[in-house]
């Protein structure tokens, strides 16, 4: 699949919708980067089992400073469907580049199954109803595909003047926004490393807090989903709960 080939998508929702928020992509490096932090050795970070992104100075790194509440919320005039899809879109395409640029770290030998955390492999439900494990990067190209596709298709992310949102729009993204999550916690859990290696902590934290209050203003996101099960919590659980402490994300 491409993973660019939404140019012509984004252009023509452009028009109607609000401008495209100033989330960051990996198209903002400059070709010369400079070399990638060093991770705090094992003797000065306080938990070694910590996950590196759970620990300072990651944890803090944004773009943003502050609470991501003011850039959820509803512009006057806008209609909350197409709010609503609008984010989605650009969740989605910022997700995807974030990915294509991991991509060759994330392989059948290196993620055999689709991980949160050591606890919890994501499955996928088949054509048969059967729930099967898949190797992350089949499992995260079926999410992006099927996402690609509803984005793509005018009958679920309407695009034209005169053309409603259908009624199972809101129960449409929920599910997207479900999938989307479970993208970022395999890339949290399995590719931070190569997110330090690149700089781009601060772009890929503010992406994700943004996700986290959007889905939460306008419950797309359950919030079982964030942390994980009791007996199995993920790593992107505790993830939102720091944030929240720092409060970057509300409550
Ligand atoms: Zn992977």
């Amino acid at each position: 699949m491409s993973f660019f080939n939404s140019i012509g998508r984004s252009m023509s929702r452009a028009p109607r919708g609000p401008k495209r928020s100033p989330t960051p992509t990996s198209s903002t490096f400059p070709p010369d980067m400079p070399p990638p932090p060093v991770p705090p050795s094992p003797t000065t970070s306080p938990a070694p089992n910590k996950p590196l992104y759970l620990c300072s100075p990651f944890v803090e790194s944004a773009l943003v400073k502050g609470n991501f509440k003011t850039i959820v919320m509803l512009p006057k005039y806008v209609d909350i469907m197409e709010w609503v899809a609008v984010n989605i879109f650009d969740f989605y395409t910022n997700l995807n580049e974030f990915y294509g640029v991991i991509t060759e770290c994330c392989t059948q030998q290196s993620c055999p199954t689709m991980s949160a955390s050591n606890a919890l492999n994501y499955t996928w439900i088949n054509q048969d109803r059967k729930s099967v494990h898949l190797a992350a990067p089949t499992y995260i190209d079926y999410v992006m595909t099927w996402v690609q596709n509803l984005l793509d298709d005018e009958g679920t992310f309407p695009t034209k003047s005169g053309h409603d949102f259908p009624q199972s729009f809101p129960s449409t993204v929920k599910h997207v926004y479900r999938q989307l999550l479970r993208v970022f916690a395999h890339i949290y859990h399995a590719h931070y490393p190569q997110i330090l290696h690149l700089r781009s902590e601060p772009h890929f934290n503010s992406l994700f807090a943004h996700f986290l209050a959007f889905g939460r203003e306008y419950e797309l996101l359950e919030i079982k989903d964030v942390k994980g099960a009791p007996n199995a919590p993920i790593g992107i659980g505790a993830l939102w709960e720091r944030w929240r402490e720092m409060g970057t994300l509300e409550g």
